[in-house]
């Protein structure tokens, strides 16, 4: 007899109902056999749930002999609900007796029934359990029947999730693997030992079955045109910096919410008289299971996309705005992410942060340079991982080796705990260093700075000892902000940098990585934004936004020293044409009767190669110079920095590197300029002993790295180095790491 489509909707609420009686989760597992039977017209329903050990365990049954609860275990792939387990997908048969798959299991007493259907029991696309029917005639299972199934197994996976059905006799294993390991790309150093807080944490849809259909229709085209609404206001508003997302991810999530197969299959399952929020979970499950299957890479990457809209859909429908960061943070909180944006790192409690784990982004993104600053141990490119955490798993993050132990076992933890003593250890010998002046043995003193970006790094100009601030990001702050920050909010800013560091001085770099970044001035979506317009550029073509800047720097020195730098100059015309609005600011601030600067410096970075040959023109005309290494050598190379199939391929100990750099030192000798580098490579005690080999004498780089860069300061000798360096700039290899590593160790150079 087929079910109406009244049926299941009946079946659900005496559902609810079985789960609502106060009784041992056997009973009620027992109960709802029973229900599921009656409500199909079937002779023979069971339940299997899968143990930690992979196998499926019989754990109910109505119809079959009693004595095979719990005593009936099936291998994974054995007979045919190994099959639907495996596969993941319903599966009837009309005679299951006579197919190939079929295991005969004399316990059980089944060899008098005939007709099978099974679905699986699905949880995040992975099968926890099958739920089965069974006839004694050879007949067909309606697709209404099949569907029913499904949401009753779905309905099941969910009371599984929220614990109400295990017990000790009835183990549902839902997670995966005990202990994982996952690789990534190192973004910032350092261990952190912790536990899991998910970024978007997963509602957990403890109210599951309609009361009113209808309304439950309503509720969900309501979300599904909110969300619409509010991601294509995100993408015409550009606003995409502070939550990090990509455009390609929201088109993609815009083409799942008009897509009709999507939709469909939401109506259906609200048909069976799920709510709304069972719904998005029920399709998200069957599409996510699907999709696992799938041998294309690229429908698998689909999946986040999936996940993303389902839990953003979820999200609406509970009302729930809590990300990670306010929710209840742990001591020791890694934070999972699939992307995230700078100004959502931040809204984390540092004090409880101890790591970033990123599913997708560059280790050169802004949200990488938020986690360098915070100086927590981060991670990106870390691939599936989402799918294997759950909130609050213990973890270990060991950002230099790339990895992520996730609940880690007893060794692992004892291993990591002797390596973050050692860390302390070393930490503390270079605490020791603080007030000792960088100064090589053969006395070379190098001005050790700080790349800083917010209020919350300058604290760290005293705690590193570092000579200076030597770049400090002030894009950052219009990154964060949805609005253009106005001009006594930047000078509010700038006046407290300055204040932090005293007589030390300090630098503005006024550089936005890629347009899409900056969210007060996005313009059409660009092909290549970082070579796009950003930087210089727009701070040219729109002068207001660049005055407003130089007025509140100029405002907040009241009379100091401030050093301006210049980003991503690719001419001399055009430092020359921002230093002309920089003076006239200066003009206007003396019109108004305010002080001007006792010393003003307008420097130029050295980031475009095509400066590299306009070094004659552009020195005579800058007070100072620094070399942006970030953009410098993913311009050299040609190799996008934030694209991580590209960004390794190309190292900077390349001597074409090295060589451009030999020149710009020599160029700036040569025009007595002041020469800096504040790329990252700074902060790489290698490349930093590199960079004095090559001549500078002032670099500038995370404030963590200060300490392992004295020390490799205080224990070389630059005269030799150069020497060494001079021979093996001529050499033809691709990469002088190795030699370098080689010199270090010969002559005692803590690197
Ligand atoms: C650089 O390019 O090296 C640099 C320091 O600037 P940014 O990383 O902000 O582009
Ligand atoms: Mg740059």
């Amino acid at each position: 007899m087929p079910a109406s489509v009244g049926a299941p909707r009946q079946m659900l609420r005496r559902l609810r109902e079985v789960m609502a009686e106060h009784e041992s989760a056997q009973a009620r597992l027992d109960k709802v056999v029973v229900l599921i039977a009656s409500n199909i017209v079937a002779e023979v329903c069971s339940l299997y749930l899968r143990r930690r050990d992979g196998t499926l365990e019989l754990v109910a049954t109505e119809g079959l002999n009693p004595g095979a609860v719990h005593n009936t275990h099936l291998k994974p792939g054995e007979g045919l609900v190994g099959l639907i387990a495996e596969q993941a997908e319903p599966k009837q048969f009309a005679d299951a007796q006579h197919h190939p798959a079929f295991s005969y299991r004399p316990e059980t007493g089944e060899e008098i029934y005939h007709s099978f259907v099974g679905v699986p029991i699905l949880r995040g696309g992975h099968t926890i359990g099958v739920l089965t029917v069974q006839n004694r005639t050879m007949r067909q299972y309606s697709d209404e029947e099949v569907e029913a199934l499904q949401t009753t197994a779905m309905v099941i996976a969910e009371m599984i999730a929220s614990g109400g059905f295990v017990t000790e006799e009835v183990t549902a294993e839902t997670r995966r693997d005990a202990n994982a390991r996952f690789t990534g790309q190192p973004i910032s150093e350092g261990v952190a030992l912790g536990h899991i807080v998910l970024h978007e944490p997963r509602i957990v849809v403890t109210r599951l079955i309609a009361e009113d259909v209808e309304l439950e229709r309503r509720r969900l085209l309501q979300a599904i045109e909110d969300l619409t609404t509010m991601i294509d206001e995100m993408m015409d508003r550009g606003d995409m910096a502070r939550a990090g997302e990509h455009r390609e991810v929201l088109e993609a999530f815009r083409m799942f919410a008009h897509d009709h197969g999507w939709r469909r299959r939401l109506d259906e399952a609200l048909a069976t008289g799920l709510t709304a929020e069972a719904a998005v979970q029920r399709v998200r499950n069957d599409t996510r299971a699907r999709m696992l299957r799938m041998p294309d890479q690229r429908f698998r990457d689909r999946l986040h996309d999936i996940d993303d809209l389902s839990n953003r859909l979820l999200r609406l429908l509970s009302g729930g705005t809590e990300t990670g960061a306010t929710g209840n943070l742990p001591e020791d909180a890694i934070v999972i992410a699939r992307t995230m944006g700078p100004g959502e790192l931040l809204d984390y409690d540092r004090q409880r942060l101890r790591g970033l784990v990123l599913e997708e982004g560059g280790a050169n993104s802004h949200v990488a340079i938020v986690a360098r600053a915070l100086g927590i141990a981060a991670i990106t490119q870390c691939d599936g991982v989402l799918d294997a955490v759950e909130q609050g798993d213990a973890a270990i993050l060991d950002a230099a080796g790339g990895e992520l132990h996730l609940r880690p076992t007893q060794e692992v933890i004892s291993a990591y705990s002797d390596k973050v003593r050692f860390m302390a250890r070393r930490q503390a010998q270079y605490a020791a260093l603080r007030d000792v002046p960088a100064m090589t043995l053969d006395d070379q003193r190098v001005s050790l700075n700080i790349n800083a970006g917010l209020l919350f790094d300058l604290p760290h100009l005293d705690q590193s000892g570092a000579d200076g601030i030597g770049l400090f990001r002030t894009e950052l702050q219009f990154m964060i902000s949805s609005t253009f920050p106005r001009l006594n909010q930047q000078t509010r800013l700038y006046k407290a940098i300055l204040d932090a560091a005293g007589d030390r001085p300090w630098c503005s770099a006024r550089s936005t990585a890629a347009t899409r970044c900056c969210p007060i001035s996005a313009p059409a979506r660009e092909e290549n934004p970082a070579l796009g317009w950003r930087a210089i550029r727009m701070a040219l073509d729109r002068p207001a936004l660049f005055r407003t800047q130089i007025r509140a720097l100029l405002r907040a020195a009241n009379g100091r020293e401030i050093r301006i730098m210049l980003p991503m100059i690719s001419d001399v015309s055009e430092f020359e044409a921002a230093r002309r609005l920089i003076d006239r600011e200066v003009k206007i601030l003396m019109r108004h009767g305010r002080p001007e600067p006792k010393r003003l410096m307008v420097g130029a970075m050295i980031e475009v190669p095509a400066l590299l040959w306009q070094l004659d023109s552009v020195l005579p005309l800058a007070d100072f110079a620094s070399v942006g290494s970030n953009d410098l050598m993913q311009f050299l190379f040609a190799a996008d920095r934030g694209n991580v199939r590209v960004s390794d391929r190309f190292d900077s100990l390349n001597p074409a590197a090295l060589k451009a750099f030999r020149h710009i030192v020599r160029s700036a000798d040569k025009h007595d300029v002041p020469l800096t580098l504040c790329g990252e490579m700074a902060g790489k005690p290698l490349e930093a002993m590199a960079l004095i080999g090559l001549g500078f004498r002032s670099i500038s780089m995370a404030p963590a790295s200060v300490g392992p860069v004295k020390a490799m300061i205080l224990s070389l000798d630059a005269g030799n180095l150069q020497q060494r360096l001079d021979e093996l700039l001529d050499t033809k290899k691709t990469s002088l790491r190795e030699d370098l590593k080689r010199f270090a160790a010969d002559s005692g150079v803590q690197i």
